[in-house]
């Protein structure tokens, strides 16, 4: 069973690489981002609340997030297995998902965390053109990323769960090198 969780800044082509490792390894691809995105799109209440922390690049209260991840989880096509990509994103989060696999009677095999250079996420986040990559917005999330999401490499690296994988590379060479790194270590 592989469950996984992708860490990295902003831009440093986790989402990208979690579609596609989930398509080679059939797993569940959980993106928190995606969730929200989505549920903003749909003017639910949890996104119409969610909107503004991401127009303005902060993380939304921790509570909507669980909510959403907990549900997830729960659904059929993660039985083989999951990528939770995005999720968590700070050290209250990554508590929280303890907690709830404890509940649910499931582990994390390993944490990855994807290392790329800051001038190289930068002119990776403005190329994608998204709402919430404008430059203002960008430096807010790569702040908000080292403050709160960047400590979670030394957790997952004391419970010795932590792969860590050079991503400043092309989309498949980074696939690659993170398929055969799991292969080892899974
Ligand atoms: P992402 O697509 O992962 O870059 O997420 C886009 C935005 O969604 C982030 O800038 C946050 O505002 C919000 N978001 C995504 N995941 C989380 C999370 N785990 N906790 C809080 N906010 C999140």
């Amino acid at each position: 069973m592989t469950r996984l969780i992708f860490l990295g800044p902003p831009g440093a082509g986790k989402g990208t690489q979690a579609v596609v490792v989930a398509g080679k390894l059939q797993l569940a691809h959980i993106s928190t981002g995606d969730l929200l995105r989505a549920a903003v799109a749909q003017q639910t209440p949890l996104g119409v609340e969610a909107q503004g922390y991401m127009d303005r690049g902060e993380l939304v209260p921790d509570s909507l997030v669980l909510g959403l991840v907990r549900d997830r989880l729960q659904q059929p096509d993660t039985a083989n297995g999951w990528i939770l990509d995005g999720f968590p994103r700070n050290r209250s989060q990554a508590e929280d998902l303890n907690a709830l696999l404890a509940e649910i009677d499931q582990q994390i095999n390993q944490a990855v965390n994807l290392d790329v250079p800051d001038p190289v996420i930068i002119e990776r986040m403005l190329a994608r053109g998204r709402a919430d990559d404008n430059e203002a917005v960008i430096r807010r999330r790569l702040e908000v990323y080292r403050e709160q999401t960047a400590p979670l490499i030394n957790f997952f690296r004391d419970r010795q769960q932590l792969l860590e994988i050079d991503g400043n590379a092309a989309v498949e060479v980074v696939t690659d090198r993170l398929v055969s790194a799991l292969k080892v270590t899974a």
